[in-house]
C-alpha cells in the first residue's frame, strides 16, 4: 500500500473529511489580536474562553516589555543549545529565580513545554527501567516513554488500587518512574498526589509531575500541584512549561542539582536543539516576577472560575466541577460536539472542542478556560450564549 493513503483513508482522514463535508471544522481559527479575555478573530469579537492564559499575562505591559528589552539586548535568537553557544546570563538567571520559587535545588529550561518531557523521560528512564504512566497523561509524555525505551505500564485514570496492582508486579529491584499531570488537561481534575507519593515510597518508585496546568493555578501564590498538597520534598521531577501561566514559550525540569547535572550532559533532546529565544526567556522571567509581586491573582483566577461553574450549573449545563480554571461542558456525541463548538463561536465564545482521540467516544466535551483577567459581565455574557446554543438540537445530519 502507498505511504501515503493514510492521509485520506485512515480514521483520522475520515474524521477531518466528515467534519468538513458537515460544515463543523473547528481547527485553526485565526486570532487577530492579543491572546486575552476578549479578542478578535476571523473578523469578530469573540470571549475567548478556550486559551490556557490563566494569569491573563500575555498582555501585562512589564511582560510585554521585558520581551523588547531583551529583544534590543541580545537580539531575535541564539542560533544553538545551551550545551554549546546558547546559554545566556538571562536562562540562568530564569532557572534560578523558577528553582527558588518552587522550592527545588535546580531547574533545567527547554525550549518547549513538550520538549522538555521528552528531554527529562528519554534520558533519566532506560531500557531496564519501567514508567508508569496515568492513561490521561499529556501527549507529549506518551511520546517521551516511547523515546526512552523503558517498559510503559498505564494505570487507569488517578486509580490508586490499578497504580498498586502494577508496581506490585514489576521487580522490586527494577528502576521505576510514576508519571501524572498535576492537573489533568481535558477535565481539570488534580492527580491524587498524596496516595502516589505514599505508593512510590512504598514501591521504592520515583515521582515525576506535569505540571503546565497547576503551576500559577494551585498551591500558595501559585506554587503548583506539589505545594498545594505540601508535598514538594516528595516530588522528584516537577516539569512545567511556560506557554500557560508565564505568557511566553518553553519549558523547564525542576528537580535536584545531581539529577539536573547528569541531564544537562546527556539528554539529547536538551543538547542537541536550540535554547529558547531571548525574549521567550524574558518574557517568562518578568510574567514570574508578576506572579511573586501578586500572589493573590490565582485566587482571583478559581474565583472567576467558580463564578463560571455556577453561571453554567444555574443554566442546567452538566460539567465538571473541578478545583481548577478547566471547565468541562459535556456534549457527548463528536459531531454534536462539533456543531456546538462551531455554534458558539458564531454566537461570539471560543472554546475548544474535545473530540477522539482526545477522549473515549461518547464521552466528547467543549474544554472551557478561565483567565484571571476574565470580568463577571463577559462571564455572564458567555454563559448566556453557551445556554442558548446548548438548547439548541444540531442539525449537521
Ligand atoms: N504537558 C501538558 C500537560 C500540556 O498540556 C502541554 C501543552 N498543552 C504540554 C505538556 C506541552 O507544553 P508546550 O505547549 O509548552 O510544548
Amino acid at each position: 500500500m502507498d505511504l501515503f493513503q493514510k492521509c485520506i483513508s485512515d480514521p483520522n482522514a475520515e474524521r477531518l473529511h466528515m467534519a468538513r463535508e458537515l460544515n463543523v471544522y473547528p481547527y485553526f481559527h485565526v486570532l487577530e489580536s492579543r491572546q486575552a479575555p476578549v479578542v478578535q478573530m476571523e473578523g469578530h469579537r469573540v470571549i475567548m474562553l478556550g486559551s490556557n492564559n490563566y494569569l491573563g499575562f500575555t498582555e501585562d505591559p512589564e511582560v510585554i516589555a521585558a520581551g523588547h528589552a531583551a529583544l534590543d539586548k541580545y537580539g531575535t535568537g541564539v542560533s544553538g543549545s545551551r550545551f554549546l553557544n546558547g546559554t545566556l546570563d538571562l536562562h540562568l538567571q530564569l532557572e534560578k529565580e523558577l528553582a527558588a520559587f518552587t522550592g527545588y535545588e535546580d531547574c533545567m529550561t527547554c525550549s518547549t513545554g513538550f520538549q522538555t518531557n521528552l528531554a527529562i523521560i528519554s534520558a533519566i528512564c532506560g531500557k531496564d527501567d519501567y514508567i508508569l504512566n496515568d492513561r490521561e497523561n499529556h501527549a507529549s509524555i506518551y511520546d517521551a516513554c516511547r523515546l526512552s525505551f523503558a517498559k510503559v505500564m498505564r494505570y487507569r485514570h488517578s486509580n490508586m488500587e490499578d497504580l498498586e496492582r502494577i508496581l506490585q508486579s514489576i521487580p522490586k529491584t527494577a528502576g521505576k518512574l510514576i508519571v501524572t499531570d498535576g492537573v489533568f488537561s481535558m477535565r481539570g481534575d488534580i492527580c491524587k498526589l498524596p496516595e502516589i507519593v505514599a505508593l512510590a515510597q512504598k514501591y521504592g518508585a520515583r515521582v515525576m509531575v506535569d505540571d503546565a496546568h497547576g503551576f500559577g493555578v494551585l498551591g500558595p501564590g501559585g506554587r503548583g500541584t506539589a505545594a498545594y498538597f505540601g508535598l514538594t520534598d516528595k516530588v522528584d521531577i516537577t516539569m512545567l512549561t511556560f506557554s500557560k501561566s508565564l505568557a511566553s514559550i518553553g519549558g523547564c525540569m525542576l528537580t535536584s542539582h545531581k539529577v539536573a547535572d547528569w541531564l544537562r550532559h546527556v539528554s539529547r533532546p536538551f543538547i542537541f536543539s536550540a535554547s529558547l529565544t531571548p525574549s521567550s526567556a524574558a518574557t517568562a522571567l518578568a510574567a514570574l516576577h508578576r506572579l511573586i509581586q501578586d500572589p493573590e491573582r490565582p485566587t482571583r483566577l478559581m474565583n472567576i472560575a467558580k463564578y463560571f461553574q455556577k453561571g453554567l450549573i444555574n443554566a442546567g449545563i452538566r460539567i465538571i466541577e473541578a478545583p481548577t480554571p478547566i471547565v468541562p461542558i459535556f456534549t457527548y456525541e463528536t459531531m454534536d460536539t462539533l456543531w456546538y463548538g462551531k455554534k458558539m463561536f458564531e454566537e461570539g465564545v471560543y472554546v475548544n472542542p474535545v473530540i477522539t482521540p482526545a477522549c473515549v467516544e461518547g464521552e466528547c466535551l467543549l474544554r472551557t478556560t478561565l483567565m484571571a483577567t476574565h470580568t463577571e459581565p463577559v462571564i455572564d455574557e458567555a454563559v448566556g450564549i453557551i445556554a442558548r446554543v446548548l438548547r439548541e438540537k444540531p442539525d449537521h445530519k
